[in-house]
């Protein structure tokens, strides 16, 4: 087990010369090159404090840790595991883990800081988390994976905590990981502590209508672009990267608000029907344990086509980094809403805005997800439950809300939304750590 802290400043963002000297625990990986990009541009173009940037440009911590489980075949093997902390500013760290062959310590922590300013731009108690492991579920057993889980949160106990770090499922994870988190956790602490995830399932503390709210909240906003843009959603396409847990909720709110889903990829193919593809009975289809290539009701698509499919409406729903310099300007969408976190690179961005494509970015599209996290969080300190209803309506309310404040905010200076989503988060943030000043 090793903690690795924050290293010396003069390795990091250089205040004065305003640019980044690459840290080698992090700078290896293109997805940390990429969020600290992002944050560069922003610096560029606002009035944020040096020493602020400084500070936020890395992790505040990182925890590394090697897991080893005992195999079905009595083997014993060892996965990496990973936690980064990006800022406990505002609150507690929150973020998922995700349990992914490319798993590292790079994508983990750009991840951890794009965390962070989405619950800046949501206005949310919280800093920004991410973890993982470096597997691949769908080839271990269920016996396998609770393991994994069980001895990774054990390993983690020093980092995590209710108020201190809170995890939730994100790629390859879901409502039974978190559950197995749960349960270690109050066996260590010897009482039931479900506020230590969110994502759980409703039995133990779960809150309804988290498990459709990425999904829901990514529909929230695509629903006010089209307004915006005079379509309506009767007239609109859709197609959908990624039918897990974002995707398939993403298709199912979409149809039902009458948008025709005319090609969905996931991991193993692609699938296409001009005429709208029967999102029930693609559904049924997948939970009987079926390929989503081998749906009746579609014909097979190339994976490489599906993103350059003509629609009205693209919705990545999957990996980080698929909308590159490559493939952006065969990109044929009207809107680009980003379920994922971090499809787009910045060389992408430039070629859309040249397209004149509507981007949705990630920290405000998919940002459903971590908003009903805080509901369930808040639900489970207070020992209180809500009703489906209302996390929904408080759910659209603040996506909504803050879709119309980058709105404004990209009006007014002209800028594009990544740009004005990531300077609304990015400046809470660095409000909240001027007025706390610098300790000691
Ligand atoms: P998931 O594991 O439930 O689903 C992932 C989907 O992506 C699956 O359909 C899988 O087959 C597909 N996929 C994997 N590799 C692929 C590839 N190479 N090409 C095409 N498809 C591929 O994960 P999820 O929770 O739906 O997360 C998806 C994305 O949304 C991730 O970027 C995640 O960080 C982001 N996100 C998730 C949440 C959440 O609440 N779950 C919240 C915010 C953001």
């Amino acid at each position: 087990m090793t903690t690795l802290t924050s290293p010396p400043a003069t390795l990091t963002y250089n205040a004065r010369a305003r640019r980044y000297t690459p840290h080698p625990l992090y700078d290896n990986s293109e997805v940390f090159r990429m969020a600290r990009r992002q944050l560069e541009l922003v610096a560029e173009q606002t009035e944020l404090d040096a020493g602020v940037l400084e500070r936020l440009s890395l992790p505040k911590r990182a925890m590394v840790v090697s897991i080893p489980v005992r195999m079905d075949d009595g083997r014993t093997q060892a996965f990496m595991g990973y936690r980064v902390q990006h800022s406990l500013t505002s609150g507690p760290s929150k973020g998922g883990l995700r349990y992914h062959p490319a798993v590292d310590l790079g994508e983990v922590a750009a991840l951890a800081m794009w965390m962070s300013w989405k619950c800046g731009l949501m206005n949310l108690p919280f800093g920004g988390g991410k973890g993982g492991v470096a597997c691949d579920p769908a080839s271990l057993s269920q016996g396998e994976l609770e393991r994994l889980t069980r001895r990774l949160t054990e390993e983690l106990l020093p980092v995590i905590g209710p108020r201190m770090d809170v995890m939730a499922p994100d790629l390859g994870t879901d409502e039974q990981t978190m559950a197995w988190i749960m349960d270690t956790y109050s066996m260590k602490v010897g009482y039931a502590c479900p506020e230590i995830v969110t994502g759980k399932p409703v039995e133990i503390g779960g809150c309804v209508g988290r498990k459709e709210a990425t999904g829901r909240g990514v529909v929230y906003t695509i629903m006010e672009a089209l307004k915006e843009l005079g379509i309506e959603p009767t007239q609109a396409t859709a197609v959908v990267q990624g039918f897990g847990n974002v995707g398939s909720v993403t298709c199912q709110q979409l149809a039902a608000r009458g948008v025709r889903i005319i090609a969905i990829g996931d991991r193993y193919g692609a699938i296409i029907n001009p005429k709208g593809i029967d999102i029930a009975a693609l559904t049924q289809h997948v939970a009987s344990g079926k390929l989503l290539r081998d749906f009746p009701g579609a014909q097979r698509l190339p994976s490489n086509d599906l993103l350059t499919t003509e629609c009205t409406i693209l919705v990545p729903a999957a990996l980080e980094r698929v909308i590159t310099e490559e493939n952006a300007g065969r990109l044929k969408c009207r809107i680009l809403a980003e379920g994922a976190n971090g499809p787009t690179t910045p060389e992408a961005d430039v070629i859309l805005a040249e397209k004149g494509i509507f981007v949705i970015p990630d920290i405000l599209c998919n940002a459903g997800g971590v908003t009903v996290s805080y509901f369930e969080w808040v639900q489970d300190l207070q020992q209180f439950l809500w009703s489906e209803d209302q996390v929904n309506q408080k759910l659209a309310e603040l996506i909504i809300g803050a879709y119309h404040r980058v709105r404004k905010l990209a009006r007014e200076r002209k800028i594009s939304n990544r740009t004005a989503a990531l300077t609304l988060g990015i400046q809470k943030i660095a409000r909240e750590k001027a007025r706390r000043g610098l300790f000691p």
